[in-house]
């Protein structure tokens, strides 16, 4: 069994998505890593997406199509 923690928020981790919890993390991490590494240098001024929080997460489940 492996009970590792998601290394993005260390949350449990799910089976589907290992080592990390959710398909979110796992694309955080991997933005991370196409990015340059985990040491970026604050210089480039491009892309306004590094919170990973603007995500249209839309509450589906009360209108269900
Ligand atoms: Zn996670």
């Amino acid at each position: 069994m492996t009970a590792r923690p998601c290394p993005i928020c260390r949350r449990k981790s799910e089976e589907a998505h290992a080592p990390f919890c959710s398909r979110r993390c796992a694309d955080v991490d991997l933005h991370r890593w196409l990015s340059g590494g985990y040491a970026i240098p604050g210089s480039e001024d491009g892309e306004g997406e590094e919170g990973g929080s603007s995500l249209p997460d839309r509450d589906r489940g009360t209108d269900g199509a």
